[in-house]
């Protein structure tokens, strides 16, 4: 049977807090949120932290962090105050399957009753003994079967796992963005549900969950897909209901491998320490599998995604991480952002390398910079040279037509301007360029401009010479252009 319509929506993201919190971890949190709030649905985070060794508290902080960072709050969760109430929004839970053991228990104890379930003793080496015998007689390996019908436990054996019986048939279901898929179960054998009462695995506490937590739409990655026969057919043993389902596409590096770690950063967190905009993160990873039904419009708020977004719309193709792609939303989400919150944004960056910015200065670099960057790390490593002139070798201050007696010469004169000019020539750009217009007259613009811009910047290439003046004010320029004056000495 499967939910109908008419049922509230309610959707979950139930990662395992085993790892890192991965792009497509939270791409599929997205989805699901995004969904929720498209349908006015209810949107619920589960912990799926029954495997006690590799789920770890560090990585269920993490993944908070993250969700909390890309603003995709949940909507309820375990926790209730003193009245019997819940918390208030966004201090909720999340759930944690390993607070939930005695649900399980309960549904396990009612499979082991009716039969739908049992004990199996066979040790590793039975199994693998098993599985080389069904091999070497060309069938697909799988559990025997042994255990199924023993009524007491053989005296020799201490440990127990509870397995569940796997009737013989076709299992199909209709997912969302695949249409149906069909599985034979007669081909998987009875398998484990749990380790003991106590300790359920995943595809047996999936299912309690889903159904006590009254989910409507399972929206999961793809590599879930071949649990999906098999949580079915629990779900039919204890007689619940069968979710809507919808496995997305996996996201892929540009040659269609698995997003990894080697070819891309595949943690969400780095993203955010690497300077994009949560904003710029979700519109990009909604993009990654999904697109606007009318046009094709790229720069989306979360809001403008939610009122369009549908499951169906959701490609079955696997999805292309084109990090060129993501630069570019983020560069376009710095440029919409205003000064005030640029900068509020860039400060704490800035200070953990550069110690405490001057406002001013600030916002004279967000002015220089704002429409080069992509990122706001990339502001960092832009604006490094204002706050400290990196080390060059005095033989680039000499431009290509030039030579280093006149460079010599020009930096000399643009001292001598400089040193007695008030200070207020370096509050603006246009009366700094008539300060030196002097030097115009004496030398072709290129051997003027080439010195000054090198000692100001210690590099070739650099912002307009006169913009890194005025930033840096007149002391420091005075500064950068004795230092250059030594070093062309030292050149000659
Ligand atoms: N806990 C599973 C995982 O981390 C997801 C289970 C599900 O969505 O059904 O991949």
């Amino acid at each position: 049977m499967e939910a109908s319509s008419k049922k509230p929506v309610r959707l979950r993201m139930a990662p395992s807090p085993t790892g890192y919190l991965h792009i497509g971890t939270a791409r599929t949190t997205l989805f699901n949120w995004l969904y929720a709030r498209h349908i006015g649905g209810v949107f619920v985070l589960r912990m799926e932290d029954t495997d006690k060794e590799r789920s770890k508290p560090e990585y269920e902080i993490q993944l908070i962090e993250g969700l909390h960072w890309l603003g995709l709050e949940w909507d309820e969760g375990p926790d209730i105050d003193e009245s019997g109430k819940l918390v208030s929004k966004g201090e909720y839970g999340p759930y944690r399957q390993s607070e939930r053991t005695d649900i399980y228990k309960k549904y396990l104890e009612k499979l082991l009753s009716e039969g739908k379930a049992y004990y199996c003793y066979c040790t590793a080496e039975e199994l693998e003994a098993q599985r080389q015998s069904m091999e070497a007689d060309g069938v697909s390996p799988k559990y025997s079967g042994k255990c199924r019908s023993l009524t007491s436990p053989p005296s020799d054996r201490k440990s127990s796992v509870i397995r569940f019986k796997v009737a013989e048939e076709k299992v199909s279901f209709k997912d969302l963005i695949r249409g149906t898929v069909e599985f034979d179960a007669a081909l998987m054998g009875d398998i484990v549900i749990a380790k003991d009462l106590d300790t359920p695995l995943y595809n047996f506490a999936v299912v309690v969950d889903d159904y006590e937590m009254r989910i409507s739409h399972v929206v999961r990655g793809e590599d879930h897909i071949a649990n999906t026969p098999k949580q079915i057919l629990i779900q039919k043993a204890l007689d619940f209901e069968t979710p809507v389902y919808a496995h997305v596409p996996l996201i892929l590096n540009s040659d269609r491998s698995k997003l990894s770690k080697r070819k891309n950063k595949a943690s969400l967190l780095e993203y955010r320490d690497d300077g994009y905009l949560p904003e710029a993160m979700c519109n990009f990873m909604a993009l990654l599998g999904w697109h606007p039904s009318a046009d094709d419009r790229e720069i989306l708020s979360l809001e403008e995604i939610s009122k369009e977004f549908t499951i169906e719309r959701v490609q079955k193709a696997g999805a292309i991480f084109d990090k060129n792609k993501l630069d570019w939303i983020n560069s376009q989400y710095i440029k919409k952002l205003s000064e005030v919150d640029l900068a509020e944004k860039l400060t704490p960056l800035l200070e953990t390398k550069r110690g405490v910015v001057d406002k001013k200065i600030l916002n004279k670099l967000i002015a220089l910079e704002r429409d080069r960057i992509k990122t706001l790390s990339e502001f960092v490593d832009a604006t490094a040279l204002f706050f400290e002139l990196p080390d060059y070798g005095g033989k680039i201050l000499t431009w290509r037509k030039s030579n280093p007696q006149e460079a010599r010469e020009v930096l000399m004169e643009a001292i001598e301007l400089m040193k007695g000019a008030d200070e207020e020539f370096f509050e603006d750009k246009e009366a700094l360029s008539n300060l030196i217009a002097p030097l115009l007259t004496k030398h072709e613009k290129g051997s003027v401009f080439w010195p000054i811009r090198v000692a100001l910047s210690g590099s070739e290439t650099s912002p307009d010479p006169l913009d890194i003046a005025c930033v840096v004010g007149r002391r420091e320029t005075v500064k950068r252009l004795e230092i250059a004056l030594g070093k062309i000495g030292s050149a000659i």
